[in-house]
């Protein structure tokens, strides 16, 4: 039988991806179907092409406006449980078919409230209103003024989709839950959800959203109460990236690392504009988690003041860096995991750089120890690598020790961005 009529469930999966949103990997045909059927306004004439090309970033320019696409599909989202748990059953689906054998998607539950009085800059209209609900004037939907929704049903919902669709497309996902830059009065509920549902499915905790106003030399103190929620995070064994260096500059990566003890960072390339820090992160084996397309539209690269506009994964694989790649939002980037690989290997990228980058990925994941042994050996059996020793899994480690490196890195010479065309 041909590997490709075998069901989804049987076929050979070989990649890990660590750093996708689940709220920006949603299909473009449940976005338009749920519109609908809440008669919520939909862009252009109301057809799928037109839905598609309103959420869809094709032109870089800044983190904000990247995510503008979100205001457009939230309110078909925002509390309602059994949407939500389709869009979770059908990211699984589509990781399968990606060949994704294990994958870390992370979201906010909190943005998932209904009718909540605040949002992030990214969810509000030009005039600051909020967007729950109703989008351009529309009304309000009927099944995002649930009140009796909370953050643990929308969690259970999402993990109960997961469940099924591991069952369905024998892809295994897990959560990684988001604390939000500027909504600090949600983030230690945030670790709360990590450590109750720590055996249910998830397995770290994040901060996101915009450090664009972050400067050079900015301190811990801008964002007290997250510095404290990982603090916690840390001594409660509850694994933590951080999203930095992205559009913030080097010293949020250093910050991300040092103060915070962030074991991954999501992002990251802007860490190449300070050596310092870049040869400490190196050193501390700290893992990034690349995302080529999105990292090009939401202007990280444009904005890089190295002369050279050679993307940063580059000065990582030749560094023997330890990253992943990843598809960040699919929904806005219009990308999946293949075209990102794809990009890399115009670049140059060989099968042995994506063999490492997943072995690196399945060694950084945030799975307990012996899940983390499985899925190497799993790797191993699908790569075909016979004489890999696993280093020994640090899970639960403290910040200061890192996850030891597989072998050499392969070598190669690469193209720029500008040639990704
Ligand atoms: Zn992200």
């Amino acid at each position: 039988m041909f590997v490709l009529q075998e069901p989804l469930k049987f076929r050979p999966k070989c990649r890990v991806e660590l750093h996708v949103h689940l709220d920006g990997a949603i299909r473009y045909e449940t976005i338009w179907e749920v519109m609908r059927q809440k008669g919520l306004k939909l862009p252009g004439s109301g057809s799928l092409a037109d839905l598609r090309a309103a959420v869809q970033v094709k032109e870089p320019q800044d983190l904000c406006h990247f995510l503008r696409g979100f205001q457009i599909f939230f309110p078909a989202i925002v509390g309602d449980l059994a949407v939500i748990e389709r869009i979770a059953y059908e990211f699984v689906e589509d990781q399968a078919r990606e060949s994704v054998a294990y994958c870390e998607a992370r979201f906010s539950p909190h943005l998932l409230l209904p009718n909540q009085d605040t949002q992030p800059n990214f969810l509000q209209n030009e005039g600051g209103t909020r967007i729950n609900g109703s989008v351009d004037g529309i009304t309000e939907s009927h099944s995002v003024s649930n009140d009796e929704v909370d953050v643990d049903s929308i969690l259970n919902a999402v993990l109960k989709g997961l469940a099924r669709g591991e069952e369905d497309f024998g892809t295994k996902v897990r959560i990684i839950l988001c604390c939000i830059r500027g909504l600090s009065k949600w983030s230690w509920d945030v670790l709360r959800l990590c450590e109750e549902y720590s055996n249910r499915g998830v397995v770290g905790i994040d901060l996101a959203g915009d450090e664009g106003h972050s400067k050079e030399g900015q301190s811990a103190v801008e964002s007290p109460v997250e510095l404290a929620v990982f603090e916690a995070a840390k001594e409660k064994g509850i694994h933590r990236t951080m999203h930095a260096g992205e559009a913030g500059p080097a010293s949020c990566v250093k910050l991300a690392v040092e103060v915070f003890g962030a074991e991954r960072i999501g992002h990251g390339y802007r860490v190449i504009e300070d050596e310092n820090t870049y040869q400490m992160c190196l050193k501390e084996n700290i893992h990034f988690e690349v995302c080529p397309h999105s990292s090009y539209l939401t202007g990280s690269i444009k904005s890089l003041t190295t002369n050279s506009k050679r993307h940063p994964v580059l000065r990582f694989a030749e560094d023997g860096a330890s990253f992943s790649i990843n598809s960040d939002d699919p929904t806005i980037t219009s990308t999946r995991l293949t075209d990102e690989y794809k990009l890399l290997y115009k670049w140059g990228f060989t099968e042995a750089h994506f063999s490492r980058l997943n072995f690196q990925g399945a060694i950084h994941s945030f799975l307990p120890p012996e899940e983390k042994k499985a899925l190497v050996e799993l790797l191993r059996e699908v790569y075909g690598i016979v004489d890999y020793t696993i280093p020994t899994p640090t899970s639960l480690s403290p910040a200061t020790t890192r996850t030891p490196s597989p072998p050499p890195k392969p070598s190669v010479t690469f193209g720029t961005w500008a040639e990704r065309a």
